[in-house]
């Protein structure tokens, strides 16, 4: 996938390309990031990229033109067919489903706001779709595009070391992960559920099954009003 990211700080990107899982994924030709910067598109001495609101008020918006220009750039490297994206605290929330949606996308653009954010009229134009990590205000959209490329990287065939994490993760079923346990048996006096110990697959399949179920109730049941649960889990749940 190919991944073109317009944004004023492009260096902050070296978070995901300089380490772990997306660093690999990247390595591995799975993800390509490359980046335009929209003030080598300004012609002032300056590279203003941006300006006062109309109508007043706090805070500086960013210009039209050099934004535009470094889209339409990035667009030309990603493909016609990329998708143009704006973080933004105003769009669609990103949830797992969603990830999963955009996961499929052959290649996007993604475009980091500062300041009070970009000119409307540059949505109108260019953004096919606006998303936003969470209901709360960042000071820039690097952070938020960060997030959800590596939450679409760990989707993509071969990112992940075993293929099934992904798909025990959180939210992917619908519920939320069961815990995990590692070495040492028992520590401060805790120890590791002794099922996990016993090698029987099927019995730790419906444990884990069970506390993913248990754990969804007690943390996030609005998830589950979402969920049609099959037989199974019907059953554990009622147990
Ligand atoms: N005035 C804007 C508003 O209230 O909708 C907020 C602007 S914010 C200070 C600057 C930039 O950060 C935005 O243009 C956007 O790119 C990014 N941003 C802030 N919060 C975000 C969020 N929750 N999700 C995605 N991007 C966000």
């Amino acid at each position: 996938m190919r991944i073109a990211i317009v944004s004023l700080f492009p260096e902050m990107f070296s978070s995901i390309s300089d380490y772990g899982i997306t660093r690999r994924a990247m390595e591995n030709g799975l993800v390509e990031l490359n980046f335009w910067n929209p003030r080598q598109f300004t012609s002032d001495k300056h590279q203003t990229v941006d300006d006062r609101p109309y109508g007043g008020g706090p805070g500086m918006v960013m210009m039209i033109q050099p934004l535009r220009d470094a889209i339409q750039a990035a667009k030309a490297w990603a493909g016609e067919e990329a998708k143009v994206i704006y973080l933004s605290p105003q769009g669609r929330v990103l949830t797992q489903p969603g990830v999963q949606e955009l996961a499929t996308e052959a290649n996007l653009v993604l475009v980091a706001g500062r300041y009070e954010g970009i000119d409307e009229r540059l949505i109108e134009l260019e953004v096919d779709a606006e998303w936003s990590i969470g209901d709360y205000v960042l000071s820039g959209g690097e952070l938020a595009a960060m997030v959800l490329i590596d939450a679409v990287t760990r989707l993509i065939p071969g990112a992940l070391g075993h293929a099934q994490s992904a798909e025990q993760d959180s939210f992917s079923d619908g519920l939320l992960d069961c815990p995990h346990y590692t070495r040492p048996d028992v520590y401060e006096g805790r120890a590791v559920p002794d099922v996990l110990m016993s090698g029987n697959h099927e019995r730790i399949r419906r444990w884990r099954l069970q506390q993913a179920l248990d754990r969804t109730v007690r943390r996030r049941p609005d998830l589950l009003e979402k969920l049609e649960l099959n037989e199974e889990q019907q059953k554990l749940l009622s147990e």
